[in-house]
């Protein structure tokens, strides 16, 4: 079963935290978008929230709501590598051992992907400090443009786009771009 972007059994200050994301994800297999968490991230690069007076990591919070409990000893893996991703149909229950071995790929696989435009969005994942350094076409330049009139922050488009603030807000004051 798939589950739509929006499912109301989370409430809309979980949605207002969420974006799908602009691009395919970076592995071929997952063919549906991933919904990127624009809310706070701890060390590791998940998606955290407060949630019931505790503070718990977006994606488990979007399995357990929408697709079923987290049986003991069972490890939330993102199929699509993305950590910040909380698209519940990108996650598969694993063991521990599972998931290293997933991780494991990730460190064999990650050469394939990285000179891959959508190889971006695990940019974050694989780094930590790539951030900064996307490469924007020009329909890039007039969509972050388009989402900041329409109340993105800038905090939002430079997860979105993966680009730093100040160069989200240099296109939008027309400092940079300015021919388009
Ligand atoms: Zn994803």
């Amino acid at each position: 079963m798939t589950i739509s972007f929006g499912d109301e059994r989370l409430p809309a200050r979980f949605w207002a935290k969420v974006r799908i994301s602009h691009y395919p994800c970076q592995r071929p297999e997952v063919d549906t978008r991933c919904w990127i968490w624009i809310g706070s991230l701890n060390a590791s690069g998940y998606g955290m929230l407060h949630w019931e007076k505790k503070s718990v990591l977006s994606h488990r919070l979007a399995y357990l709501s929408l697709v079923s409990p987290i049986p003991e000893g069972l490890q939330c893996d993102h199929q699509c590598w993305c950590r910040y991703c909380c698209n519940p149909n990108h996650i598969r229950l694993a063991t521990p051992q599972q998931n290293s071995d997933n991780i494991s790929q990730i460190g064999r696989e990650r050469h394939r992907v990285s000179s891959c435009r959508s190889g971006k969005l695990g940019g974050r994942l694989r780094s930590g400090e790539a951030h900064g350094r996307a490469k924007l076409v020009e329909r890039d330049v007039l969509e972050i443009r388009r989402l900041y009139v329409n109340g993105l922050s800038y905090q939002e488009l430079s997860v979105q786009f993966y680009v730093s603030q100040s160069q989200i807000s240099r296109i939008v004051k027309r400092e940079q771009w300015d021919h388009i």
